[in-house]
């Protein structure tokens, strides 16, 4: 039996004939981090692989810790049909209509729980080409939401021009309006070169250009909401970052829906209920091409480290993240809550909120780019001074990515 594998592509040879579950304790794979795949099917731990079978293994999460275990042959909890994706921490087998279902359910319970959209909204969703934005809009455009994308060329090489290409075929093919953004075209500079030439991480600043780019366009263009993509897996991780570092102002800006503020697009997160995998399920069995490749300079991402904290717990103890996350909401958030006494003024180069002379976006820039900021003569604020001051979170709180 030939086996796929992803992230670095490789293929390896295996005896058949065996459960799922099984072949993936032999890898040393957690079966709760990756899609199995036969032809255009997905397979649950308990299914069988034969002889002749060819299968990839797709993960959907970074890292993991090759715990596995058995249980009997799945059944879908609504309706009983053969599963084709368990839910461990829902302790929950479902089939594809059922599955879907499930994950239209949480989205609507999510987007209802902090009335996060509207019938009339104009809601600009931000896409990487990545499972979890294209699921998102895919799941708003069939809710009957008036969603259109925002994509934002990083200049990442062949990651880049592969995810443009995916995510303007997933356009056309709905018929969406798609508007798209070149960081190089636009600010004069691309993500490798500010991984290089500027003083904040990759990551960091990658982040930082895009909440830019969100609030900014979405403004711009008059959308009323911006949604992004993350999933229970990134909130989890992003609050687990902040909780070991006690970013107090992080942790209470870490909220499912942001309303509108000076200067501030609202921002929804309608995933927040979803795992990885099932946004990755969801993708799959919608027929989403989706990048599944790893962005290159992901080995800087401080946030993948608690993803695979995250994971090694979740392996063990089965919705321990779902647990962190939605109880700080219910229960801990409203204890970090602060006044926002932050005062906003616009930037004196782009006109962003930001409570300096220049935003952390600005400053970022004019430093890869070796420019100075400030036109007054005498002027001391020289490009690369960084300082501490608040900025709104969600805007320029790259914290941990
Ligand atoms: S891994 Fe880092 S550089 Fe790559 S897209 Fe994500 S945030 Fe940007
Ligand atoms: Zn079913
Ligand atoms: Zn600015």
């Amino acid at each position: 039996m030939k086996v796929k594998l992803r992230n670095p592509d490789r293929e390896v040879e295996l005896a058949g004939g065996r459960k799922v579950h099984v072949i993936l304790g032999e890898l040393g794979i957690d079966p709760d981090t990756v899609l199995v795949i036969r032809e255009r099917e997905l397979l649950t731990r308990e299914d069988r692989c034969a002889e002749a079978d060819r299968i990839e293994i797709r993960p959907v999460i970074s890292g993991g810790s090759g715990s596995s275990h058995t249980s009997n042959r799945m059944k879908c909890r609504r309706c009983k049909a053969p599963a084709v994706l368990e839910v461990r921490r829902h302790n929950a087998a479902f089939c594809r209509d059922c599955f879907l279902r499930h994950v239209r359910e949480q989205v609507k319970r999510a987007i209802e729980a902090y009335d996060m959209l509207h019938a009339q909204d104009r809601i600009l969703v931000a896409v990487s080409g990545g499972k979890d934005s294209l699921a998102l809009w895919d799941l708003l455009l069939d809710l009957g939401y008036r969603a259109d994308g925002l994509y934002l060329g990083l200049g990442i090489g062949d990651y880049s021009s592969r995810s443009a290409e995916l995510v303007r075929s997933f356009a056309a093919e709905r018929n969406a309006r798609l508007i798209e953004i070149a960081l190089t075209e636009e600010y004069g500079f691309d993500i490798p070169t500010a991984g290089r030439k500027g003083s904040r991480s990759t990551c960091a600043v990658c982040g930082l250009s895009k909440r830019y780019v969100f609030n900014k366009t979405a403004r711009e263009h008059g959308y009323d909401v911006v949604a992004t993509g993350h999933n229970l897996d990134d909130e989890a991780a992003t609050l687990l970052g902040n909780t070991l570092r006690w970013q107090t102002d992080y942790i209470a800006r870490q909220f499912p829906a942001l309303p509108a503020e000076e200067g501030l697009a609202r921002k929804v997160k309608p995933l927040y209920r979803l795992s990885e995998l099932e946004t990755a399920a969801y993708a799959f069995l919608r027929g989403i091409d989706y990048v599944v490749e790893e962005c290159p300079l992901v080995a800087g991402n401080t946030q993948l480290r608690y993803k695979e904290a995250m994971n090694r717990l979740e392996a063990t103890s089965p919705g321990t993240k779902a647990q962190f996350f939605l109880s700080y909401l219910d229960r801990a958030a409203p204890l970090f809550a602060t006044q926002d006494d932050a005062d906003l003024r616009p930037c004196e180069r782009c006109d962003q909120p930001t409570t300096g002379r220049f935003c952390a976006f600005c400053r970022a820039q004019a430093q890869i780019l070796g420019e100075r900021l400030g036109e007054l003569p005498g002027d001391r604020e020289l490009v690369g001074q960084l300082s501490d001051e608040v900025m709104p979170a969600e805007l320029y709180g790259a914290a941990s990515q």
